[in-house]
């Protein structure tokens, strides 16, 4: 196995992500920037881990380095599971984050607080220039607010508030504290974890 720290080139083009992903891996791993001027990756695929694979994979060859990406889908039941993966395009292709949450906000109106729940899920990967690949899955339980509350975090934390967070949105609470319990906390830590066993290389 390579000594020294996991290298591992970011894969997301998301500079909310980016900044998450850093923080969660800081002291885990070298965290290395995107190559620059790369397209972003079309996210086609039917479900996270595909979508996951497709940066890594692309991120991996553009760069020669290990790839990590995270595909992330905000999960309600009250919706049967949407927007799910497509939670970047719930209010349409161009949609910003405050017309996901309106869109949000407005499909579930009347429904009771005790139905109102939900979860993020992340799938981490990663990929080696070998084009081998190691990936891991954080959830996160929590409802949906019945309003936007709090300043900090991004796209659906200002309506998503975590079981035992003590009445907090993610949006209301420090980034510490999310990343603590997040979905992305989560699955980056467990992924770190295989990869510490097996060498982001591959053992090579
Ligand atoms: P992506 O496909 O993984 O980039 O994420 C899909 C969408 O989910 C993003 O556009 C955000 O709206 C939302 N999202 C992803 N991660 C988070 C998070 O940690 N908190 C809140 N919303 C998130």
């Amino acid at each position: 196995m390579t000594d020294g720290p996991l290298r591992l080139v970011c894969a997301s083009a998301n500079p909310d992500k980016v900044t998450e992903i850093a923080a969660v891996l800081n002291g885990i791993a070298v965290l290395l920037p995107r190559p620059a001027g790369l397209a972003d990756v079309v996210e086609d695929a039917p479900d996270l881990a595909g979508n996951a694979l497709l940066k890594a994979q692309a991120v991996s060859e553009a760069s020669g380095g290990a790839a990590v990406a995270d595909d992330t889908g905000l999960e309600v039941d009250a919706l049967d599971g949407a927007p799910g993966v497509y939670s970047a395009r719930f209010a349409g292709p161009n949609a910003s984050y405050s017309d996901n949450v309106e869109r949000l906000l407005s499909e579930l109106r009347g429904v009771p607080p005790l139905l109102r729940t939900a979860r993020f899920r992340t799938v981490a990967v990663v990929v080696r220039p070998d084009g081998s690949m190691v990936s891991a899955e954080g959830v996160v339980e929590g409802h949906i607010t019945a309003e936007c509350r709090g300043e900090g975090g991004f796209g659906y934390d200002c309506v998503f508030e975590p079981d035992k967070s003590g009445g907090l949105t993610f949006a209301e609470m420090i980034p510490a504290d999310k990343h603590a319990i997040s979905h992305r906390g989560r699955a980056l830590r467990s992924l770190a974890e295989k990869l510490t066993v097996v060498g982001a290389d591959g053992g090579t």
